[in-house]
């Protein structure tokens, strides 16, 4: 099974002589790795570095040796496509050219879209505490887009230096409330950036967070190496994040490999609005004991609500749940032939349509809500 284990058995051992390096000796084993990078048609690998004595094996992520490789005809044929982040097979290594075949993609682990990458262990959020100003509603929104992932996740507060201890005492408290322990941090002290580095060490981890933040300064001081590596842009997988838009891994020195999405300060959520609230630790700990009164409640005005109420990004949810609705609806005409849509007028005389399932099955939540363009969806409905 494809992995990065955390075992110390499997850790690569750095006494590992270079002449052990990939099956050198025994060319009918196995050579595994990680793709780096994806470009037109070829892939970086990193190969996996076989612990002396054991048989290959997935292995913690960090290798000197990478090999560009071409896809097997074999897997376009089956239509298997190959990302950034896959564990794949490599045939017919050629090392003085430093090329190889991808002949089989391991079973993904977890994939995310946005950014395209495979087998992510998790996803370091980062935000300032200043410069910007750290705005609760966009932190709120890049939770819960983290939070529906499934992937486990930390949130960093970053540049530290510029706030007081008091202030970020404030921050602690308040974003405890939220169900979150932020890790405090600036690219100048040593506390927070060491316990940083460390949560990364032996993980593939995707970076994501607003622009300005301060993400391409933690990757270059993590990575030093990397600034020149921008600078040395060679050959058909020339690296350089400034200068292309393709997703890559970069590998950390320590061990552990690094992903930078694209700063966008405004992610889609693309939840439903049932999944919603179980993406807010808030109301996700207060389901655990206890329950609405409708099994379908989605927490606006229902009778007997047990989410609705004193918590303080309750107004979020409301806005995303709106958001949600929305993009249901909105997904839902898409999908639906015109037959099964009904064309009414609202009270202002223009037409709008309207998804029949769907109206339905939010028409109850929908009466007495407070939000006007909720109301508005619904009204036409009933
Ligand atoms: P990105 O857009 O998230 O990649 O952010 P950058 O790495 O480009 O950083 C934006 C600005 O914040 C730059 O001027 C950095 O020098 C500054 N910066 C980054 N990290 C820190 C930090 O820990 N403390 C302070 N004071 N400034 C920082
Ligand atoms: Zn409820």
């Amino acid at each position: 099974m494809a992995g990065f284990p955390d075992s110390e058995a499997q850790r690569r051992d750095s006494t590992t002589p270079k002449s052990s390096l990939p099956n050198q000796e025994e060319p009918s084993a196995p050579l595994t790795g990680t793709v780096l990078a994806v470009q037109a048609n070829y892939y970086r690998v990193q190969l996996d570095v076989p612990v002396v004595g054991t048989p290959p094996q997935p292995h913690p992520l960090a290798s000197e040796e990478t090999l560009l490789c071409t896809r097997r005809a074999r897997l376009k044929k089956i239509g298997q496509q190959v990302m950034v982040g896959d564990r794949v097979r490599v045939e017919e290594p050629d090392w003085a050219g430093k090329r190889g075949a991808i002949s089989e993609v391991l079973p993904r682990e977890s994939e995310l879209s946005r950014p395209p990458i495979a087998n992510v262990n998790q996803i370091l959020l980062i935000f300032a505490l200043a410069e910007p100003d750290l705005e609760p509603y966009q932190l709120s929104r890049f939770l819960v887009k983290a939070e529906s992932t499934g992937i486990a996740f930390h949130l960093c507060l970053s540049k530290q230096d510029l706030v007081s201890a008091e202030e970020q005492t404030e921050w602690r408290d308040r974003l405890r409330q939220w169900g979150y322990e932020p890790l405090f941090m600036s690219i100048h002290s040593s506390q927070g950036f060491d316990d940083l580095r460390s949560l990364l060490n032996d993980r593939m981890t995707v970076i994501s967070g607003p622009s300005g933040v301060g993400k391409s300064s933690l990757i270059n001081a993590l990575i030093p190496a990397l600034d020149l590596r921008v600078g040395a842009v060679s050959g058909k997988l020339g690296r350089g994040r400034h200068t292309t838009r393709h997703v890559e891994l970069f590998e950390l020195p320590t061990g552990g490999l690094l992903a930078d999405t694209p700063g966008f300060n405004q992610p889609t959520l693309t939840c439903t609005p049932e999944e919603l609230a179980s993406y807010f630790p808030e109301t996700r700990h207060r389901l655990e004991t206890e329950v609405c009164q409708f099994s379908d409640c989605l927490h606006i005005d229902e009778p007997n609500c047990v989410v609705r109420g004193d918590w303080e990004r309750y107004e979020h949810y409301l806005e995303f749940l709106q958001e949600a609705i929305d993009r249901q609806m909105a997904l839902h005409e898409q999908a639906t032939p015109d037959d099964s849509i009904k064309v009414k007028a609202n009270r202002q005389g223009q037409q709008r349509y309207e998804p029949r399932l769907e109206a339905k099955k939010y028409r109850r939540v929908s009466r007495k809500t407070q939000q006007q363009q909720l109301r508005q969806l619904y009204q036409d409905g009933e």
